[in-house]
């Protein structure tokens, strides 16, 4: 399951679990993005946050692991080079699926060597209700004839969260309880991630990190 999770949410675990269900899968290993090749024009938080938060949400489900292979590799996080990474460990009989977002694969013609991701593994597009058929067509338009049959999709009600929006709640002081694991809370607000920038002098949990850390 690849994503940039900042940060993680409930939608993302639901994604995964209703997947692990309806696909039969023996474990979902979750894969944030290193160095997201796309995301050039908006600051990431770093990527060893959003790991430890990946870690802390995913740590009591048995059936989930965390990779840092995107995190620890030089370079743009391209799916092409994890997933043939991931073949050569489980061999070519394990069938692979890529677990992400629907907005995300649309784009998947625009990614690197896009066929040999195809060739390599099977797609689940994780959409929310109401999804637009319109946006189905193009999605399957999107994608060569040939290896349609290999993109799945998958309605998850509780991708109505989303990291954007989870970002944009702490930055103007609204809750995020029961969006995301607590654990994830207390990291978030422990670590003063995407607080509004503090003006000079003042006294704000990230002043204190600055401080101290
Ligand atoms: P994105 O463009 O930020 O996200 C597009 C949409 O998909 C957002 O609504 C996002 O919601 C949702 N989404 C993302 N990951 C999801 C997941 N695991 N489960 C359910 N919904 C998800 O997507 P991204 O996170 O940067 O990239 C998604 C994956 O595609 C990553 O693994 C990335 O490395 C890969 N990718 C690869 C290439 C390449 O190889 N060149 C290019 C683009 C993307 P939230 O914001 O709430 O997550």
């Amino acid at each position: 399951m690849g994503g940039t999770f900042d940060p993680i949410h409930f939608g993302h675990l639901v994604t995964a679990e209703a997947s692990r269900a309806a696909f039969g899968l023996e474990q979902v290993i979750f894969i944030p993005s290193g160095n997201p090749p796309h995301k050039q024009d908006r600051t990431v938080t770093p990527a060893e946050h959003r790991y430890l938060m990946t870690v802390l949400a995913t740590s009591t489900n048995p059936y989930f692991r965390v990779s840092r292979t995107e995190i620890d590799r030089v370079g743009p996080s391209y799916t092409v080079d994890t997933i043939e990474e991931l073949r050569g460990v489980v061999g070519p009989d394990t069938l692979i699926y890529f677990i992400t977002g629907a907005d995300a694969v649309m784009e998947l013609m625009t990614w690197n060597r896009p066929q040999d991701i195809l060739a390599q593994c099977e797609l689940i597009a994780a959409t929310r209700p109401g999804y637009p058929p319109a946006d189905f067509q193009r999605l399957r338009q999107a994608i060569p004839q040939v290896s349609a049959a290999r993109v799945h999709t998958i309605e998850v009600p509780a991708l109505a969260i989303s990291s954007s929006d989870i970002r944009r709640r702490v930055e103007s002081g609204e809750p995020i309880k029961y969006l995301v694991p607590e654990t994830v809370e207390q990291y978030i607000l422990k670590s003063s991630l995407y607080e509004r920038p503090r003006t000079a002098g003042g006294h704000g949990h990230g002043r204190l990190a600055e401080m101290w850390l």
